[in-house]
């Protein structure tokens, strides 16, 4: 049964601003542990669609379900978070004064499940969590360094990280490698094709070559709904998608 696998499924979603609709009727279903990217000109409603799926916006019209029953339409922003919903904003919020392995001792404890350790050394099964996301994130020599120290890209490593300690099951992330080397850029990619499986991704992004390092499905958001989904090269050779992104 196929439906099992779908970890979410948005129908007809429809948002409006002012009678100016910045999503129209977007239908989009996304599978357990599929790493999904999303690209899309200026305004076409990524940053809306993520606000529906996180609960910030309140969709006019249509169907968000995570998993099989959870309807996101009827939640609250940390209701959401809570289900397994993690999403990574382009600018991260880490501890700069805080050392890398305290910010992910941090964002473990902001889970209701450790809330009561908070004022408790970390078990040793916690910190062995802490140090396998350190080396996921490949901040182990970091460690001990306070964040505000990192590289801009090891900084957007430490949020992965953050994030990752809530175990969720669906991450979002709004153009993550933005400013990034290329090196950085690539480790990126090496760090999300890891992640997929596990957990399953949704990546807003402009850096062409990143989307094809990732090597996902790929969907094409236009004036509010969905023009084209495939693999990249599919979509890169769809007239419609050319036209769009030429301006004829
Ligand atoms: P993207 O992230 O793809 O650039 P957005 O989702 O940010 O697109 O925006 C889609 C459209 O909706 C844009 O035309 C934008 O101006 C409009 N929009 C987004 N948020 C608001 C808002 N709060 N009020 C009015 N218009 C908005």
């Amino acid at each position: 049964d196929l439906s099992h696998k779908v970890i979410l499924y948005l129908e007809d979603i429809t948002v409006s601003f002012d009678g100016f609709r910045a999503l129209n009727a977007l239908t989009l279903t996304i599978d357990a542990g599929e790493l999904r990217c999303i690209i899309g000109p200026n305004g076409a409603g990524k940053t809306t669609m993520m606000d529906v799926i996180t609960g910030k916006t309140r969709p006019d019209a249509g169907r968000a379900f995570f998993g099989q029953t959870m309807d996101l339409t009827r939640m609250r922003e940390p209701e959401i978070a809570h289900a397994g919903i993690g999403r990574k904003f382009q600018k991260p919020t880490i501890f700069e004064q805080h050392t890398v392995f305290e910010n992910l001792e941090l964002a473990m404890k902001t889970d209701k499940r450790v809330w009561r350790s908070l004022l408790a050394q970390l078990t040793g099964e916690q910190r062995d969590r802490v140090a396998e996301t350190l080396k996921r994130i490949r901040l182990t020599s970091e460690a001990d360094r306070p964040a505000g120290l990192l590289s801009h890209g090891q900084k957007q490593w430490l949020e992965i990280g953050m994030l990752l300690m809530q175990e969720p099951r669906l991450l979002l992330l709004d153009e993550p490698v933005a400013g990034m080397t290329d090196e950085e850029t690539e480790r990126t990619a090496e760090l999300f094709v890891s992640l997929a499986g596990e957990h399953s991704l949704m990546v807003v992004e402009h850096d062409m070559a990143f989307v094809k390092a990732l090597g996902g499905k790929v969907t094409v958001l236009h004036e509010g709904s969905v023009l084209a989904e495939g693999d990249l090269e599919t979509v890169q050779n769809d007239p419609r998608v050319i036209e769009v992104y030429l301006g004829r």
